[in-house]
């Protein structure tokens, strides 16, 4: 029996027997690690908290076999409030399920860890939850090494203006070196990732972008994680709203 004490937060759960739940954690020492939380549909549990996503705790866990439990949970920090508003709710969302689907088990990732955190704690503050999400896509690509290039072409390496994005390539290619699998990007678009991509979590709230252009910057990282990587439910809801 291996006892671990890790703080970490609830990325999602789900029904397990009658009244279990396994919740998905995100750590920064363990990466992402699942455990079952015993008892916690019943009218009297305690630990309902624990369960619940965007929940950031200190939660002790006991490994029996294969799966771990989690015989306690001391809450941190709630970022609970998120869920007060649907487009914040969304962005939220986005942000956990993008970790689900990045984040390797077992595998530390602590940078990844505070990333999440501080975008958190700016969906709760209140900042413009669109741009919020929009940077936190941009700095898990950089965590894992696959942020495309919106400054420079691809080919040859010029800075570009009104270029088209190559989603094979993972980047903006110029007028020169037009691809026929290029896409056309919004001029708009490629600006804001270009500054989203070299601003820190601190300045964003300074950093103003307006709303329309926010969604078509959403709908792009949207197109891109679905086509490169993995689609992102709570994103594409996010852009049903
Ligand atoms: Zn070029």
């Amino acid at each position: 029996m291996t006892e671990k004490i890790i703080d970490a937060i609830v990325l999602k759960s789900q029904d397990f027997k009658d009244n279990d739940k396994i919740v998905y954690l995100f750590s920064p020492a363990e990466g992402k690690l699942s455990a079952v939380l015993k008892g916690v549909k019943k009218a009297s549990a305690k630990l309902k908290f624990a369960g619940e996503p965007f929940c950031f705790a200190e939660f002790c866990c006991v490994k029996r076999g294969d799966m771990y439990t989690i015989t306690n949970a001391y809450q941190k920090e709630s970022f609970f409030e998120i869920r007060q508003d649907i487009t914040t709710f969304y962005c939220g969302a986005s942000a956990l399920e993008i970790v689900s689907a990045f984040g390797a088990e077992g595998f530390a990732n602590p940078s990844l860890f505070v990333s999440l955190i501080k975008t958190l704690e700016l969906l709760v503050q209140g900042v413009s939850p669109k741009k919020v999400l929009a940077h936190f896509v941009l700095c898990v690509l950089d965590n894992f090494g696959q942020k495309p290039c919106f400054e420079r072409c691809v080919e040859c390496g010029q800075k570009v203006t009104d270029a088209k994005f190559c989603f094979d390539q993972g980047g903006v290619v110029c007028k020169n070196c037009n691809s026929d699998y290029a896409v056309p990007l919004d001029e708009g678009v490629r600006k804001v990732l270009v500054n989203l991509s070299v601003l820190s979590h601190d300045k964003l709230a300074t950093y103003k972008i307006g709303e329309v252009l926010a969604d078509k910057t959403i709908y792009f990282l949207n197109d891109l994680l679905a086509k490169n990587f993995k689609k992102i439910n709570s994103m594409t809801q996010l852009l049903q709203l």
